[in-house]
């Protein structure tokens, strides 16, 4: 039996919500219990994309003459409200998109975190003065707004994304077009909400709820969007990058990972262990940063995977709200149908099953997408386990003989994101931090997560562009201009270059 919700979202356009006048949606359903029926998410059409921009457009002047500091004080302002509203976004995060509500609220915290670095960087928003080659001439830079913005954001972290793209767009003074994932409406409406209640001014920021290829594909080719910040899967961003290149404007896009784990034969097992299990299985494996991978030497590597068995096997799996749950669903059908037939990838390359390996049946399973935490050992390099983003509660293990295997198995991925080492050699710690492709590295803790002030992102095939958070999050949202002030007060040569 469906729990029926009459309620449709509304859009966010011009500092009104609106109803969508597109006939068409699609359901929002809870991910662990799936007759309950959130709401319903309107696919908005293209005059509705057209408004929402030209909403933006028109708020722009106004903003971006706002002094920085003003502008901070709000986004300061967003992140006082969220913290009021922290309880209440977990709860929907978790009713949405499944994880446990210790990680939504982790989610939330980081959420705020960012609000408040970002609000303060507001203060700081400067260039550099530096000395001119000529006499008497005044030379610095600063930072100017790119005008209209895209953000477009994935399901998995539907907090924090949106908050690490809309808040350093609006403190460079840029005005923004919201389009959140289809799968969480609710979370992207709160944070919207609680931008719209710290007293951001009508229009600069919009939320269009929608498909992403329709609502996604006409931001980026419309000719007011200056710039489009995109995370999620790289057949997107791909596409995406593609079209703004032949636009000529900044694309930033943020996307897979297949994060190692590297264990050697010193390592704290205990915690090499804990790290695996939180990276691995958190979030039931929906992480950019998961640990997909662990690669481990010989010798540790019988006891290590015994040890990771046992803690995957007595790992709690359920609906996220029961407070005693430590793994929760997959976030819908088709995500769930991926991580099964990947497990079927795995039997077929014959990598050893150690545990997991199948959908979970039988009393409140039946009402949800869960998946059993699985482990593969012995999968070899060049398989599909191997190499492919998942996505799900599935850690590959990854034997090797020699600290130089260790390297080459890391780095032999197409992904670039998050990878953690393991070990109390100083020296070989040192060579793993200078070898190892990758845009965060982890020393004696997990592949996952990432603090407000630090920047974030991956390189080869993860991510394009400058990185998230920390101050180098203002480097996509505003252009360098150059200035010399001459005040000799008369005529002169210039330099000849
Ligand atoms: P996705 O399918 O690429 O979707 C991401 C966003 O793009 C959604 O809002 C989606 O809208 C929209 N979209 C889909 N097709 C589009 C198109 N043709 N043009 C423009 N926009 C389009 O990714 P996902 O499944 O939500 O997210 C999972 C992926 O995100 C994983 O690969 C994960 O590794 C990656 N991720 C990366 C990071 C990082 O920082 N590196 C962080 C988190 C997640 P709809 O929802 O309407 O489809």
């Amino acid at each position: 039996m469906s729990t029926t919700a009459t309620r449709t979202y509304p859009l966010f356009i011009n500092g009104e919500w609106r109803d969508c006048r597109s006939p068409k949606f699609v359901e929002n359903r809870n991910p662990a219990r799936t007759s309950e029926i959130l709401g319903f998410v309107p696919l908005a059409s293209a005059p509705e994309v057209e408004e929402a921009i030209a909403a933006a457009a028109a708020s722009l002047p106004a903003w971006r003459r706002k002094p920085a500091p003003q502008r901070g004080a709000i986004i300061a302002g967003a992140a006082q409200i969220m913290a009021a509203r922290k309880e209440e976004l977990a709860r929907a995060l978790t009713r949405e998109e499944g994880k446990i509500l210790r990680e939504s609220r982790g989610e939330v915290q980081k959420s705020i975190n960012i609000l408040e670095f970002m609000a303060g960087e507001a203060r700081r928003l400067g260039g550099e003065t530096l000395p001119s080659e000529l006499e008497s001439t005044f030379s610095y830079t600063m930072r100017q707004p790119l005008g209209v913005v895209a953000v477009i954001t994935p399901w998995n972290f539907p907090v924090a994304i949106p908050c690490w793209k809309i808040a350093p767009a609006l403190v460079a003074g840029n005005t923004v077009v919201f389009k959140p994932a289809t799968l969480t409406p609710v979370t992207a409406s709160i944070v919207v909400e609680i931008f719209q209640e710290a007293g951001l001014p009508a229009g600069c920021l919009n939320m269009v709820l929608g498909s992403g290829g329709e609502v996604g594909s006409r931001l980026v080719q419309h000719p007011i969007i200056r710039a489009v910040s995109f995370t999620g899967s790289n057949e997107v961003g791909a596409g995406l990058y593609a079209q703004g290149a032949q636009r000529m404007i900044k694309v930033q896009c943020e996307m897979g990972g297949k994060n190692p784990l590297v264990v050697l034969e010193d390592a704290d097992l205990d915690l090499a262990v804990t790290a695996t299990i939180q990276g691995a299985f958190g979030s039931t494996g929906q992480r950019c940063t998961a640990t997909s991978r662990v690669v481990v030497m010989e010798p540790a590597a019988d006891r290590f995977v015994e040890m990771v068995v046992d803690r995957a096997r007595s790992m709690k799996v359920g609906d996220g709200l029961d407070e005693s749950v430590d793994m929760g669903p997959s976030v819908d059908e088709a995500q769930m149908n991926t991580v099964l037939r990947y497990l079927e990838v795995g039997r077929q390359e014959a990598a050893r099953l150690m545990c997991g390996g199948e959908r979970l049946r039988g009393g409140a399973f039946d009402g949800g997408y869960f998946v059993a935490p699985t482990v593969f050992d012995c999968v070899q390099r060049n398989s599909r386990l191997a190499q492919e983003e998942i996505f799900g509660p599935v850690l590959s293990v990854q034997r090797v003989r020699s600290f130089e295997e260790a390297m080459e198995t890391a780095n032999d991925v197409r992904f670039g994101l998050a990878a953690s080492i393991f070990s109390n050699d100083a020296s070989r710690i040192f060579r793993f931090i200078d070898e190892i492709e990758c845009g965060i590295a982890h020393v004696n803790s997990g592949t996952i997560g990432g603090e407000a002030q630090l920047p974030f992102g991956g390189i080869k095939a993860t991510g394009i562009g400058p990185r998230e958070q920390g101050k180098t999050a203002l480097d996509f949202y505003t252009e360098i201009k150059t200035v010399y002030i001459d005040y000799t007060g008369q005529k002169r040569q210039s330099n000849l270059y």
